[in-house]
C-alpha cells in the first residue's frame, strides 16, 4: 500500500460513510448489496480521481461465515486481522457512550484505481486497551447484538466518524450518507455549528441547520417504512442526550421513534434514491421532501470475469475506464463472445464440484439466483409449481445454482434455505439444483459470469435497485427478472433478457406462472434452438445494461449533482 494518509490532506474531500463496504474479498466487513456498492462507489472514486473518504467500521469479525449442516444455516465469526490489510493510524478520538467514555482508533486501507487514482478508507476500531471490556467488541460484529449495540455502533461510524476526520487533519467538503446508519453524523456536524445560547436566543435557533444540510448528501436504500433503522427515545435519550436537546432530536428525526432516515432528510440539501422507482415509492412514504434518482452500478473492472476482461480489452480498449464504450459490444464477434462465456461457465463448474460435490453439465443450461435469503426476495417461487418445473425441464434440460445467507436473526429467511435444500432433494432425478453456501464477494464473481440466466424476483417494490443483476449483465449474462428496481431501466423484452409478471403490483401465483412460461416458451427455447439469437441478447445484455449500469456513471452524477452543487 504505497500511500500515507499525508498524501490525501491536500485538497477537501467527499466523505462518504458507510456501515458496511466490501474493500476486497479477504475483508469481510459486508453483509450484501449494501456493502458492495459502497466498495465499488469508492472503486469507481479511485478510477475517476475523485478526491473522497470513506468511513466504515473494522468490523473484524465480518458479517459471518455460512455453513450449512443438514440443509440448515450455521453462522460462523468471519474474523479478519485489520493489521494485515491496513495500516494503524495515529490518531484516537473519545466518544461519550452512555456512563462510559469510549476510545475510538483507525485503520487505513487505500482503494488503488486503473490509472493511479487513490481513495484512503478510514476502518474504525473500538478494540483497544484502554476501553473497557464491553466496549471493545463495539465494531466487531456487524449488524450484530441487540439495539443497544446496534445504536451505539451507529454512533461510533456517526460521531467518532466525524471526529477522526478532524483529528486526522483532513478537510471534509461533503458528507455522503450511505443509508440511515450514518444519520448521526448529522448531529456532530449541529453542534460543531452550534451558537451559543446568547448569542442564538431561542434552542432552535442554536443550531444552525441551513448550514449542516449544505454540508450533507443523503442516499436511501429502503423501499418500505418498517426497513427503515429506527430506535425508542428511551433508549436515544439516555446515549445521545448529551449529544442534543431532545426536543430538537425529535424535530429532526420524528416524534415517535429516532428514525434515522428522517434525520438524515431533514438535515441533508441533496437526498436520492437509489433506482427511478425507488425515488418515487421513497417520495410517496416522504411526502414533501425532494428526492432524486441516481440509479447504482457496479464496478466494470471488479465485476467483469477474467475471460470477459480480456476479451472487452481486445475489442473495446479503454472499457474500464469509460464503460460507456460497452455500447458497441455488436463488434465482438460471437464465438469470441461465447468461447469467454464458456470459460467462466467451466470455471463456475469446476467450483460447484468442489464445493457440493455435483457435478453439472457444461451443454445444459444453468440458472443463478443468488442473494440475500429472505422472504421479499422469493428465492422459492421458482419451486412453486414443481411439477411444472419438472415438465419444463424434460423438454429443455435446466439445472439451477442458488446461493444466499439468511440474517442470524430472519427465522423466515433460514427456513427458506431448508426449504430450497428439501427441494433439491426431491428434484434430484429431474433438476440439478446445487446450493453453495457461504455466498460472497469472491463466489458472487462466478456466478454472475457462470450461469446462463440470471433470476431476480423480489415482491415489488420491495427491491430498491438490486445490483448483481448489473455484475451479470456485464459478463453477458441476460436476466429473467421481475421488473423492480434497476431492472424497470434496464428491461428490454428479448433485446436485454426477460420480465417475469409485470411493471404492477402482482401476486405469487401469477409471477410463478409467469416465470414458468418465460422460461418454457422463450428462454429455454431460445437457448436451446437458436444460439445466434441467443447471442444476440448477451451482447444486448453488454452493450444496452453494461454500458449504462454501472458505478461510473453513477459517480460521475454525485459528483456532478450532488457534490459539486
Ligand atoms: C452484488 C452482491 C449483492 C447484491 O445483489 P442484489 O442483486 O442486490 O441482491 C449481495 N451480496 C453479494 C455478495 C454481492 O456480490
Amino acid at each position: 500500500m504505497p500511500a500515507t494518509l499525508e498524501s490525501f490532506m491536500h485538497e477537501a474531500r467527499v466523505a462518504y460513510f458507510s456501515m458496511e463496504m466490501a474493500l476486497r474479498s479477504e475483508i469481510p466487513t459486508y453483509s450484501g448489496g449494501l456493502g458492495v456498492l459502497a466498495g465499488d462507489t469508492m472503486r469507481s472514486a479511485a478510477d475517476l480521481a475523485l478526491p473522497m473518504i470513506g468511513v466504515t467500521l473494522a468490523s473484524r469479525a465480518g458479517y459471518f461465515r455460512q455453513e450449512i449442516v443438514d440443509g440448515g444455516q450455521i453462522e460462523h465469526p468471519d474474523v479478519w486481522e485489520p493489521e494485515r490489510w491496513t495500516r494503524r493510524l495515529p490518531a484516537k478520538v473519545a466518544l461519550p457512550l452512555g456512563e462510559r467514555e469510549v476510545w475510538i482508533g483507525a485503520f487505513l486501507y487505500v482503494v488503488e484505481g486503473h490509472r493511479g487514482g487513490t481513495v484512503p478508507v478510514i476502518l474504525l476500531d473500538t478494540d483497544l486497551p484502554e476501553n473497557h471490556a464491553l466496549d471493545r467488541d463495539l465494531t466487531h460484529y456487524l449488524y450484530g447484538g441487540d439495539e443497544a449495540y446496534r445504536l451505539k455502533q451507529e454512533m461510533v461510524l456517526g460521531i467518532g466518524g466525524v471526529r477522526m476526520l478532524g483529528a486526522l487533519g483532513l478537510r471534509i467538503r461533503k458528507y455522503h450518507l450511505n443509508e440511515g446508519h450514518a444519520a448521526l453524523l448529522t448531529l456532530e456536524l449541529l453542534s460543531r455549528l452550534e451558537h451559543s445560547p446568547e448569542q442564538a436566543g431561542s434552542v432552535a435557533a442554536r443550531y444552525d441547520v441551513p448550514a449542516v444540510r449544505e454540508l450533507c448528501v443523503f442516499t436511501t436504500h429502503t423501499p418500505v417504512e418498517a426497513g427503515h433503522d429506527q430506535f425508542p427515545y428511551e433508549l436515544a435519550d439516555r446515549f445521545l442526550g448529551s449529544f442534543i436537546e431532545p426536543a430538537e432530536l425529535r424535530r429532526f428525526a420524528g416524534q415517535e421513534r429516532l428514525n434515522m432516515t428522517r434525520l438524515a432528510l431533514n438535515l441533508s440539501e441533496y437526498v436520492n434514491g437509489v433506482a427511478g422507482r425507488h425515488a418515487e415509492v421513497s417520495r410517496r412514504l416522504f411526502p414533501g421532501y425532494r428526492v432524486h434518482a441516481v440509479t447504482n452500478g457496479v464496478h466494470p473492472w471488479t465485476w467483469a470475469c477474467d475471460s470477459m476482461r480480456s476479451l472487452f480489452d481486445r475489442h473495446l480498449p479503454h472499457w474500464c475506464y469509460e464503460p460507456e464504450l460497452l455500447v458497441r459490444a455488436d463488434r465482438i464477434p460471437d464465438g469470441e463472445l461465447q468461447q469467454a462465456h464458456a470459460e467462466a461457465k467451466s470455471a463456475l463448474l469446476a467450483r460447484v464440484r468442489a464445493q457440493a460435490g455435483q457435478a453439472l453439465d457444461p451443454a445444459l443450461a444453468v440458472l443463478g439466483f443468488a442473494r440475500r435469503m429472505t422472504s421479499y426476495k422469493r428465492p422459492d417461487l421458482l419451486f412453486t409449481d414443481i411439477e411444472r418445473l419438472k415438465a419444463i425441464a424434460r423438454r429443455y434440460p435446466l439445472q439451477i445454482v442458488l446461493a444466499g445467507k439468511a440474517h442470524p436473526h430472519d427465522a423466515g429467511g433460514k427456513q427458506l434455505i431448508e426449504q430450497l435444500h428439501a427441494w433439491a432433494r426431491e428434484l434430484r432425478d429431474a433438476v440439478p439444483v446445487v446450493f453453495l453456501a457461504n455466498y460472497n464477494v469472491e463466489l458472487a464473481r462466478l456466478l454472475v459470469s457462470g450461469v446462463d440466466v440470471w433470476l431476480n424476483l423480489p415482491l415489488r417494490p420491495r427491491e430498491a435497485s438490486g445490483t448483481s443483476g448489473m455484475k451479470a449483465a456485464l459478463n453477458g449474462i441476460p436476466n429473467l427478472s421481475v421488473p423492480d428496481g434497476w431492472w424497470i431501466e434496464g428491461w428490454e423484452e428479448g433485446i436485454t433478457g426477460w420480465a417475469v409478471g409485470s411493471a404492477a403490483d402482482a401476486d405469487n401465483a401469477g409471477d410463478a406462472a409467469s416465470l414458468y412460461d418465460q422460461l418454457e416458451h422463450k428462454v429455454l427455447p431460445l437457448y436451446y434452438t437458436d444460439r445466434g439469437g441467443w447471442t444476440a441478447v448477451m451482447k444486448g445484455a453488454i452493450g444496452r445494461n453494461a454500458a449504462y449500469f454501472n458505478s461510473h456513471r453513477m459517480m460521475r452524477r454525485y459528483a456532478v449533482e450532488a457534490y459539486l452543487r
